[in-house]
């Protein structure tokens, strides 16, 4: 598209390439060593240099961009000035290019609420983990999340010296999602993908209750989505609270450009507004396809333990 492009792909084509920046700074920490971990909450919680440093050039180069859009990011920073090098001011022509879905074609900034991931897999990322790591931004309009980029620093790296490092993927509810090859799991296997690092009873109930054929257990909610979509898994299921909306958006607005869903574990939708509370309570349950068989098989008792929004 010549002349004008509309904000939300203004927007998606300045976060690709700050997603790509923050990636490059998530594998700069770790080859430097010093991860200067921090305990959020507790040993399961945790925030690292590059968390920080992450945020910090997401947040910065997007509200420079869009001074008036609301941008809510996972770390708790304190005020800064951040340094210049910190900032990419980059956009991706072929994004530009494409034509906006109608619906969103006269979005303003102050209609939009950007929800940052800086690192999503913490805790994989200081184990070794790497390809469980994401950076998630997630784009929401009217409560719901209509688009996302999520980069993978260290996608390949088991390839070793050589391989290109890292990707990213992008869609936006309504054109589509790029930057993968969209596969389905084959036949009518049950792979469900659940977490390695917050497991509970009620979480292992609620996956033994969908009657999967096999059960994935790796870290990072970008990373579980990107396993729907690549055809790895069937059902993501964490029947707990722990991920919180900056977990969620960008990989919903993903799925769901792709005719999948994520809700809640009574199959509701969670909502995006600024103003909501950030924990998803009620438990995650995405799929690229079959969502109902999966709500349908949540038992009562997984229900009671969680809390509907
Ligand atoms: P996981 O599948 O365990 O990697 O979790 C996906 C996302 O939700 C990550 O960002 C986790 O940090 C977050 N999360 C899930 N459960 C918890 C929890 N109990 N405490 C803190 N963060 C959590
Ligand atoms: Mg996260
Ligand atoms: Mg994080």
């Amino acid at each position: 598209m010549s002349g004008n492009p509309a904000l939300v792909m203004r927007l998606v084509a300045s976060a690709y390439t700050v997603a790509e920046k923050a990636g490059a700074i998530v594998r700069k920490v770790l080859h430097s060593g010093e991860l200067g971990i921090v305990e959020k909450t507790g040993a399961n919680d945790l925030q690292t240099l590059a968390d920080r440093l992450a945020q910090q050039s997401i947040c910065a180069s997007l509200s420079r961009r869009f001074p008036k859009i609301t941008i809510i990011g996972e770390e708790d920073l304190p005020a800064e000035e951040i340094q210049e090098d910190l900032i990419e001011n980059g956009q991706v022509e072929d994004i530009l290019q494409k034509s906006c879905p109608e619906e969103f074609r006269a979005l303003k900034e102050e209609e939009l609420v950007v929800w940052v991931d800086p690192l999503d897999g913490t805790k994989e990322y200081t184990e070794g983990l790497l390809d469980n790591v994401t950076v998630l931004i997630g784009i929401a309009y009217g409560g719901r999340a209509i688009a996302g980029v999520i980069n993978q620093p260290f996608y390949n790296y088991q390839l070793g010296a050589g391989a290109a490092l890292g990707r990213t993927m992008w869609g936006i509810v309504g054109l589509g999602a790029f930057g993968f090859q969209l596969q389905e799991v084959p036949g009518d296997r049950r792979i469900v993908t659940t977490t390695r690092s917050h497991s509970n009873k009620v979480v292992t109930d609620c996956v033994n209750a969908m009657e999967p054929h096999e059960v994935i257990r790796v870290g990072g909610a970008g990373n579980k989505i990107i396993q729907l979509v690549e055809g790895k898994a069937s059902a993501y299921v964490f029947a707990s609270p722990g991920c919180k909306k900056w977990d969620t958006c960008a990989p919903e607005a993903i799925l769901y450009a792709v005719g999948g869903k994520l809700t809640d574990m009574y199959g509701n939708a969670y909502r995006y507004d600024a103003a909501v509370k950030h924990m998803n309570s009620a438990g995650v349950l995405a799929t690229l396809r079959n969502h109902e068989y999966y709500v349908s098989r949540v038992p009562q008792s997984v229900l009671q333990a969680l809390k509907s929004d």
